[in-house]
């Protein structure tokens, strides 16, 4: 017994230590906040709150004010929460990252939650109705009647209840997740060929001055699907990129913007430039696909020619991006029809 009573003081000597060591180590004073806040991270080391400290002061870096109050501690009042500190840089993107992905985690728990606080009101529900059920089938049947009534209205409210909980997290988990994509930096580039993505595109587009002469040109790989299904997916996404590549640098070339806008699809948005130009430019960057010769890195077998296919069309900024895109992708369809591996103008 009395062994045991000393291990807990030991440890609460040595939490109480680590306590002060934390706050000195952050510069923070000594108040009752910023003492909760260490006490909540030190005696749950591997808990959410410790794991998010550590990846935000990881590299020796110290806390900020900003990240306590982030990470749900709370600001003294009328005091200055943290020292002055002069090695402070402006702001970090991994640190914005990190931040992002401790109040993910925060959020998901909570979201977790949630569902399982709405799951016991459910169930208790349920229980409720089953003895009601038993005590009517015994006694005054009108009376059970009553009760049954009055517990299906209570839990049609719990229902309602928990679908405006469900869609406020709901709301909370969408503008975390765009948050997360902001951080990362895959808001508007797509990750697999790290082109820009359709929303970076269609951005691109909507920014274009009124006026402005605009080619938009739809590219799409002629039978994708049988490299997929011949070397499999990976070998895929490998071409894909190699693709996305190959007309990035052609485009580039051309002051384009090149967008994998989707699956096997990519599209480029030259402005300033008169359709038989921008054929020019589109007309070369289907050669130079054309011209590459894959293989299977992992059996070194040929893949074998690989081409895209192409629409163009022109108009101009004031012109609804939509019907551009229709002309351009019927201008696609004409050319698979015409036997791929061919640039064809929108009519
Ligand atoms: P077409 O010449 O008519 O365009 O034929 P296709 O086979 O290219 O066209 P289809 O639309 O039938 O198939 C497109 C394929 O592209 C199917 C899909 O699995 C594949 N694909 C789309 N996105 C990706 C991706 O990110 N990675 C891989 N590996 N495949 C993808
Ligand atoms: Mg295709
Ligand atoms: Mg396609």
């Amino acid at each position: 017994m009395g062994g045991t009573v000393k291990i807990a003081e030991q440890e609460a000597i040595s939490l109480f230590k680590a306590i002060g060591a934390f706050l000195t180590e952050h510069r923070l004073s000594p108040d009752p906040a910023h003492y909760s806040f260490a006490h909540q991270v030190l005696s749950d080391p591997n808990g959410p709150l410790a794991q998010a400290v550590a990846r935000l002061t990881d590299g020796g870096v110290r806390l900020m004010q900003q990240d306590i109050v982030e990470l749900g501690g709370v600001a003294v009042p009328g005091r200055p929460i943290t020292l002055p500190d002069p090695d402070h840089h402006s702001p970090d993107p991994a640190k914005d990252a990190a931040m992002v992905v401790a109040r993910t985690e925060q959020q998901m728990s909570s979201f977790a939650a949630t569902v399982r606080s709405i799951h016991a009101e459910t169930s208790g529900f349920g229980r409720d109705l089953a003895a009601s059920a038993a005590a009517m089938r015994q006694a005054d049947p009108a009376a059970a009647l009553d009760h049954i009534t009055h517990l299906t209205g209570i839990m049609i409210e719990r229902v309602h209840d928990a679908e405006r909980r469900l869609a406020a997290a709901e709301s909370e988990t969408n503008a975390l997740r765009e948050a997360l994509e902001e951080a990362r930096g895959t808001a508007r580039r797509d990750p697999l060929t790290d082109l820009a993505n359709r929303r970076a595109f269609d951005e691109a587009f909507a920014a274009v001055p009124p006026n402005t002469p605009v080619v938009i040109a739809l590219c799409d790989i002629d039978h994708f699907k049988r490299v997929n299904d011949e070397f499999g997916h990976a070998v895929g996404d490998r071409v894909l990129r190699a693709v996305g590549q190959t007309l990035a640098s052609e485009g580039a070339e051309a002051g384009a913007l090149v967008a994998r806008y989707g699956g096997e699809e990519f599209a480029f948005l030259m402005t300033d430039i008169g359709v038989t130009a921008a054929r020019t430019v589109i007309e070369r960057a289907r050669s130079a696909v054309a011209g590459k010769r894959f293989r299977s890195r992992e059996t070194d077998m040929p893949i074998g020619e690989v081409t895209i296919s192409a629409g163009i069309a022109g108009g101009h900024a004031t012109d609804a991006r939509e019907a551009l895109y229709a002309r351009a992708d019927a201008a696609l369809y004409r050319a698979k029809a015409a036997g791929r591996n061919r640039v064809l103008f929108a009519a």
